[in-house]
């Protein structure tokens, strides 16, 4: 448990990590009660860095292992995180750990919902799944294998292997830990295409569960239509083979900008014309347009720290903004907004 005072953090306090995360690759074993976790991170001495503590941030985590250049460690670990010496050289750092998905109701890190497995990691949920430092100045590529029992197995960037109760994911461009996302269920996917202006073709899905599969048109229609806008307006195109939206019904936001895997509050993504209001279809297209968006404003371009929140919200607000106008009503839409 942790404490209810909260912890207060200085801007003039920044420094940063000092290790640089070069790769990162993770095994899912799921189990409601007892996912294992394996991690492998390569880490390098940062030169910009004059604190060079080895820390990596993790709550809530059991411990089976850990090595550094497959050397077993004696590690110090506390309610948040662990630490241990480690060379003035490159080396990779190994570790197992067991957690508790079905029991994790706080909704942060990985858990589950309606017997699918989620994950939300902003702003510091993914200390929740495995150790690691945890903080959106340290960005990495990351592979992702995922074992499970359930016929859809997602985590970000694009497919390497997919075989029956075994997937793997590779993104191959550098994000920060809170863009982590990993889904596994029993779901069906609303699929179609968009050709960016480059000529790419990237495959698009919008997972649901069953009986869910009429309520995606609209919102498909409403991703299409940000990926274009985003090339018109803003320059801007879809950098991954695939992008994939899931509805979940458990979940503590609206939607979430996970990189290439958009993570959606089932209210803010489901729509039929028979039992949705006009109000609740403007809302679906905000809400999905502004994630898109942060594929680049937030994304590609991240904060260096939680005190810039402001700038990669603000800029996409604006963003999200820009385009309802577009779509619909420039002067509605400017009286919504100076009257919220
Ligand atoms: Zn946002």
């Amino acid at each position: 448990m942790r404490d209810a005072a909260p912890n207060t953090v200085y801007l003039a306090d920044y420094t940063p990590f000092g290790f640089i995360v070069d790769d990162v690759s993770l095994t899912f074993k799921l189990d409601p009660n007892k996912t294992r976790v394996k991690s492998r991170i390569a880490f390098r001495p940062n030169p910009e860095a004059t604190d060079k503590t080895f820390f990596l941030h993790g709550e809530n985590l059991k411990l089976i292992s850990a090595t550094i250049d497959g050397q077993p460690v004696n590690t110090e670990q506390t309610d948040d995180g662990i630490t241990c010496p480690v060379p003035d050289a490159p080396f990779v750092w190994e570790a197992e750990v067991e957690i508790d998905p079905a029991n994790n109701t706080a909704l942060e890190g990985l858990y589950m919902s309606n017997g699918m497995y989620c994950t939300q990691c902003e702003a510091e949920g993914f200390r929740k799944i495995t150790f690691y430092p945890d903080r959106p100045d340290v960005m990495a590529t990351f592979t992702v294998s995922i074992d499970g029992p359930h016929p859809v197995l997602l985590s970000n960037g694009n497919p390497v292997k997919t075989s029956e109760h075994h997937a793997e994911w590779h993104d191959p461009w550098p994000k920060p830990a809170y863009l982590f996302a990993l889904v596994a269920g029993d779901l069906v996917a609303h699929s179609d295409t968009f050709t960016t202006m480059s000529g790419r073709k990237v495959d698009l899905n919008l997972y649901v569960r069953r009986g869910d599969e009429g309520k995606c048109a609209f919102g498909m229609d409403a991703l299409k239509a940000s990926m274009k806008w985003d090339e018109d307006v803003y320059g801007r195109e879809y950098d991954l083979d695939l992008f994939n939206i899931v509805a979940v019904d458990d979940f503590n936001m609206g939607a979430m900008e996970n990189k290439g895997l958009n993570i959606f509050n089932s209210s803010a993504v489901l729509a039929s014309p028979e039992t949705s209001t006009d109000v609740n279809f403007e809302r679906i297209e905000a809400i999905i347009a502004h994630e898109y968006f942060h594929n680049w404003t937030g994304n590609r371009i991240t904060c260096r720290d939680w005190f810039q929140l402001s700038l990669k919200e603000g800029f996409t607000v604006f963003r999200d903004q820009e385009f309802s106008a577009d779509m619909g009503s420039r002067g509605v839409k400017r009286i919504q907004d100076v009257r919220m």
